[in-house]
């Protein structure tokens, strides 16, 4: 079985797009003799795709702040009401992709499930 976020992931169009070029080049950015500069900015744009989409299209999925997250704990003063501003939703995106680095890793197939 898929995780979570992958299976919540197929049912959208563009979740599946996004998250399957994030991912591709998260796993070509990870073979032996892969270049991390080469993979930098393709890494960046699918990453902001993805990101933006889920912001947009998705902000009842982002996490809670994350408790030892040094990033969402100095988020932790401000005023909890209301829309979380732009800079924090981002960092909250990140958290939610954080399996995608596990399901991009070598022998790992779930990224099929998008594609
Ligand atoms: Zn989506
Ligand atoms: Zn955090």
């Amino acid at each position: 079985m898929p995780c979570q976020l992958i299976e919540r992931m197929a049912a959208c169009d563009d979740c599946r797009t996004f998250a399957v070029d994030y991912g591709l080049n998260l796993i070509n950015s990870r073979r032996p003799g892969a270049n991390p500069r080469d993979w930098e900015m393709p890494l960046t744009l699918t990453r902001i795709h993805l990101d933006d989409h889920l912001i947009t299209a998705h902000a009842e999925w982002l996490p809670e702040r994350r408790p030892g997250c040094d990033t969402c704990e100095a988020w932790r003063g401000d005023h909890t009401i209301g829309p979380i501003d732009e800079a924090e939703a981002l960092h909250r995106a990140w958290h939610l992709c954080e399996p995608l680095q596990e399901v991009c890793a070598p022998g790992v197939h779930e990224l099929t499930y998008l594609m």
